[in-house]
């Protein structure tokens, strides 16, 4: 079921748009389900979660981490994890390199920004994101490759505002593409869209999108 599942997704997704299967609250054996459908790039939110799925799962899975991540934390997804889709400070950011470093990796990351109408949402604010960018030192941070950005709609029925609001993540990517990222061909990601609205991320330009409940169905939350 979870094979066919993913497989009408993907008849969806237009070329250089890519699948992560959203895992998190499901069990190993739903995820070897997907592995088994020839799905290998898996979405996490919780690091002490993904981290035993990493170590118990094939080691060909690529783990996406979209949760909120606590610099203190960084430390145990920094020898694995293949993207890292949520730095929202300078700080965490110097913090991944700092860990990646001792492990002699480059991680690759993507700036979550806040352009949904909702409080809930963690991300930099577009000015911030352009303020990060203009004055940290950021280019100088070795193991860490800036390849994009991540963001959320607002959790609403309004077709035109979730709309708006991924046409808005695609314009603020251009904008800081071509401001400092021109000569960075892998600065190409732009995450955005969930089981509700991938669709409409699609046709904003998304080349990641982020599924869970439309894979593995609901979660249980325990
Ligand atoms: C849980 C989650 C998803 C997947 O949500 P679904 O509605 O289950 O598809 C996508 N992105 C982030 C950041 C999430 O936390």
């Amino acid at each position: 079921m979870i094979a066919q599942r993913i497989d009408e997704i993907k008849n969806t997704l237009p070329e250089g748009v890519s699948l992560i299967a959203v895992s998190k609250y499901h069990p190993d054996e739903l995820i070897m389900e997907a592995y088994e459908a020839g799905q290998r790039l898996f979405g996490e939110n919780k690091v002490q979660e993904m981290t035993g799925k990493y170590e118990r799962l094939p080691k060909d899975i690529k783990w996406h981490f979209i949760g909120h991540l606590q610099t203190n934390k960084v430390k145990y997804i920094a020898p694995y994890v293949a993207m890292i889709h949520s730095i929202d400070s300078y700080r965490l950011l110097c913090e991944v390199n700092r860990q990646a470093a001792r492990c002699n990796r480059v991680v690759d990351c993507l700036l979550q920004l806040h352009v949904a109408q909702e409080e809930t949402k963690f991300g930099l604010l577009p000015n911030e994101c352009r303020e990060l960018l203009e004055n940290e030192p950021w280019h100088t941070l070795e193991h860490v490759r800036l390849c994009g950005i991540m963001g959320m709609a607002s959790n609403t029925d309004n077709t035109a505002q979730v709309q708006a609001e991924f046409a808005s993540l695609h314009a603020f990517f251009s904008e800081i593409k071509s401001a400092h990222f021109s000569n960075a061909p892998h600065f190409k990601e732009i995450s955005m869209g969930m089981s509700h609205d991938y669709k409409l991320a699609v046709e904003q330009g998304s080349t990641l999108v982020r599924i869970g409940s439309s894979i593995f169905g609901e979660r249980q939350y325990i």
